[in-house]
């Protein structure tokens, strides 16, 4: 029996035991171990008492514990209490060993305590004891772990402030060496400003530079992680706006919170959707001229002392350095100017024209900005490389500042894009003859690294009508509305335009659908031999059957097939189409030399390395001799390597080249030679001069140079048999023109073509494998044989 109640106690201790120490805390466990005991024992009440304290209690209602009963209980002084809802209860009580000096107690009403259960609950006393020295003991050791830990943290602290107070020293001491070794003032402004980024970790950073024109404002000169669109290098503030502003006007530190009492400064804030900002000011020779700012866009981020320590050393770095500079201006001066042409930039350029607007309202004036974007610039930086592209821009900037007066403002734009502010014109009238003289100016070829370049500019015009107008989007409208137009073409602004816009964006949505429904259809129009009227080639032209306009011309879509690079896929059509309908011919109609077909090339196509596949795949589909087509390119397009790289391949696969509008380009004729040309287009306006009686004088220096080149000539555009007859005096052999016949449809001309005798191109005998050296209708020796048997 007094085994199986030794077991029974000493299971219930062990359970006793994990009970304890599964609590946190001495507290804890001992009210709990207090329960566990009452419940164990069958006691209405149970507690803890020590140093005449009565540490835990259970079996009492809230606020209504016995204490006093029970430390008198617990002293021994009596062996029954009077419990509140269970009467008399019987009271043992329990020392605590082991150096606590405190008892367990519990009362019972009923049986009194045996001597077995007494020693259940001295056991459970002992228990009690020994865990709570062992909680002690993990207490002890984590109050000194957490100590330690605290310890070391601490000196991780220290340690990590002294590593960045050190990278600190070497960053300030890298912007002093630079400093001292005069480094551009403005790769010191940068590092300034970058240093402060990366030490503090922050959002924003700026320093701006007291405007020495007017000290109202300030000029940001180098910033990071800023709104590059809203805030630009070189943009201006008021001095009362931001903290910027306001380190400059109190000349020292300044610091902005978001809910602030300062309205002014909130607002500054909002603007740059800052939660806190802080300046610090920047001087030179002691005279404040600027100041560095941070700012931070974390709401939980909060600023420290120590950040206004290290913004105070760069900002004192910043004042070194502009200090030491041979001249603080220059930074200003490059914040506002363009760095390639010594132009002022955007930001300068938009500056003046707000003052001149500002002006107009008061007084009347009316300004006026000029915008203009020079024709196929990419092109030559591509193919003559950067450095000369430089230099054309250089120029045309040395060019356009000779145009204006000395009021006036041209600016750069970046890029070919540059822009002329008229400060007060009188009437329209003056922006159009601005702009002429531009034009003219820029239309005199450059030279560039030994070499000529023709180039043109496409130019808009905007004048002040009303006191909201954006003159800036206003000319870029006017000047996208003359590209449109072709190049080198001027427009001044008409609100039109706003509509006009939407018509094109409409129109390069038509196109894009076009493409895709094979919309595009050819006219043919026959090139004739000028002396018997015999059709020998005819030129393919594009038109469109528009689902809801009609049937359009090129001059209606071509330029914005160009701008999206939808020609590309249109010239592939038309090749495909082309070739078809001219094998088709040929087939149905085998002449001696057979019919040419001649299709315009636009420059995006020489200009893709597809286009030679293309080629080589119409002729395939379509089966055409490929010395039956004629690809026309016109003059402009001969001014680069790559595009005679592009000629030469597809020379090789054995078509013919002619150039187009001949005589409208500039200066290209002196390499000519370079060339794998076949055929001189002479542009129509020369002819028509021809028909007039008056001024041949072009059209003869072509032909000769045709001739002396051995090129065949086409002249186009032949309206009237006078122009016949003095053309073909001139030495000129074909022709085309509504004389001969207006471009038609395929089906119109069947009759012409197969029904009718065609001389068709004389290839030279070798060339068409004829056995008998047949010779062609026209005497030897004259450009056109000669350019076959010398180039097949
Ligand atoms: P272009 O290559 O100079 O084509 C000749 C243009 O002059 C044609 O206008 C034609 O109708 C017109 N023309 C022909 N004979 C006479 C005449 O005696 N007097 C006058 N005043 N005009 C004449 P079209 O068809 O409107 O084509 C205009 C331009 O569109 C073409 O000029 C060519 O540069 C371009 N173009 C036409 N088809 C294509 C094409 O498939 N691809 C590309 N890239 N451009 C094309
Ligand atoms: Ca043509
Ligand atoms: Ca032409």
């Amino acid at each position: 029996m007094a085994d199986l109640g030794e077991s029974w106690t000493t299971q219930q201790l062990v359970e006793f035991l994990s009970l304890v120490s599964s609590f946190p805390d001495e507290e804890s466990a001992i009210a709990g171990a207090v329960e566990r005991a009452a419940e164990a024992l069958e006691a209405e009440v149970g507690a803890v008492v020590s140093d005449g304290r009565l540490l835990a209690s259970t079996g009492f209602s809230a606020g209504n514990v016995q204490a006093e009963m029970l430390l008198a209980a617990a002293a021994g002084r009596s062996s029954v209490i009077e419990v509140p809802g269970a009467g008399s209860c019987a009271v043992i009580a329990v020392p605590l060993e082991d150096g606590m000096s405190g008892q367990l107690v519990l009362a019972r009403a009923g049986d009194a305590f045996d001597s077995q259960e007494a020693n259940l609950l001295r056991g459970m006393g002992r228990v009690l004891t020994l865990g709570l020295r062992a909680l002690r003991v993990l207490a002890a050791e984590r109050t000194l772990r957490e100590h330690s830990q605290e310890q070391a943290l601490e000196n991780a602290r220290l340690l990590a402030r002294l590593r960045e107070r050190q990278r600190l020293h070497e960053r300030l001491a890298g912007i002093q060496r630079a400093i001292v070794q005069r480094s551009e003032l403005q790769d010191v402004l940068d590092a300034v400003v970058g240093g402060a980024a990366e030490f503090l970790e922050l959002d924003a950073v700026g320093l701006r530079l007291l405007d020495p024109e007017d000290d109202e404002w300030t000029v940001l000169v180098a910033s990071r992680g800023m709104d590059a669109e809203r805030f630009p290098i070189g943009s201006r503030a008021h001095i009362r706006d931001g903290v910027g502003g306001r380190a400059v006007s109190r000349k020292g530190l300044v610091v902005a919170q978001h809910g602030d009492l300062d309205e002014e400064a909130v607002a500054g804030l909002v603007c740059r959707s800052l939660e806190w900002a802080i300046a610090a000011p920047i001087f030179e020779n002691g005279r404040v001229v600027g100041a560095l700012s941070v700012g931070s866009r974390n709401p939980s981020r909060a600023y420290s002392e120590s950040e206004e320590h290290v913004l105070l050393a760069f900002a004192e770095h910043a004042s070194l350095a502009l200090t030491d500079a041979k001249n603080f201006g220059t930074a200003l001066h490059r914040a506002l100017h363009d760095m390639l042409t010594g132009l002022p930039n955007r930001a300068l350029f938009l500056d003046r024209l707000e003052h001149a607007a500002g002006r107009a309202k008061r007084d009347g004036a009316m300004p006026a900005v000029l915008f203009l974007d020079l024709d196929g610039f990419k092109r030559v930086n591509d193919s003559l490389g950067h450095g000369a592209g430089d230099q054309l821009l250089i120029e045309v900037g040395r060019r356009l500042v000779g145009c204006l007066r000395p009021g006036d403002t041209a600016a750069r734009f970046g890029g070919d894009e540059f822009a002329v502010l008229l400060e007060e014109i009188h009437h329209e009238g003056e922006a159009t003859a601005v702009a002429q003289r531009i034009m003219s100016a820029l239309h005199v070829p450059f030279r560039v690294q030994g070499r000529e370049i023709p180039i043109s500019v496409s130019l808009g015009s905007a004048a002040m009508k009303d006191a909201g107008q954006d003159l800036v989007r206003d000319a870029d409208l006017a000047m996208y509305q003359a590209k449109a137009r072709g190049k080198g073409q001027y427009e001044a602004f008409d609100p039109a335009m706003h509509t006009t816009l939407v018509e094109r964006l409409r129109l390069e949505s038509d196109l894009a659908r076009a493409v895709d429904r094979h919309e595009f259809e050819l006219a043919y129009q026959p090139i004739v031999e000028l002396a018997s009227g015999a059709v020998v080639a005819v030129e393919a032209l594009v038109r469109w059957r528009h689902p809801t306009q009609g049937l359009l011309l090129p001059g209606a879509f071509i330029p914005a097939a160009e701008e999206t690079g939808l020609i590309r896929a249109i010239g592939s059509q038309v090749l495909q189409q082309a070739c078809m309908q001219v094998a088709s011919w040929q087939d149905r109609h085998r002449s001696p030399s057979p019919l040419a077909v001649a299709v315009n090339l636009s420059v995006n196509q020489l200009t893709d390395p597809a286009l030679v596949g293309e080629v080589a795949d119409a002729l395939d589909a379509s089966g055409l001799d490929p010395r039956s087509l004629i690809l026309e390119i016109t003059e402009t397009m001969l001014m680069e390597d790559l595009e005679r790289e592009m000629l030469a391949r597809l020379k090789e696969l054995g078509v013919q080249i002619a150039v187009d509008d001949f005589g409208t380009g500039y200066s290209s004729l002196q390499y000519l030679h370079r060339f794998p040309i076949d055929i001189l287009k002479i542009d129509r306006s020369f002819v028509g001069a021809v028909g007039e009686g008056n001024d041949a004088a072009v059209a003869r220096a072509i032909i000769e140079l045709g001739q002396s080149l051995d090129l065949r000539v086409i002249a186009e555009g032949v309206e009237h048999p006078a122009q016949v007859a003095t053309l073909l005096r001139l030495g000129c052999r074909w022709g085309q023109g509504y004389h001969f016949s207006t471009p038609r449809t395929a089906a119109e001309l069947d009759e012409l073509i197969v029904g009718r005798v065609v001389t068709g191109w004389d290839l030279p005998a070798r060339v068409l494998g004829r056995p008998d050296g047949h010779r062609p209708m026209r005497e030897r020796g004259s450009a056109g044989a000669a350019v076959y048997s010398a180039r097949s």
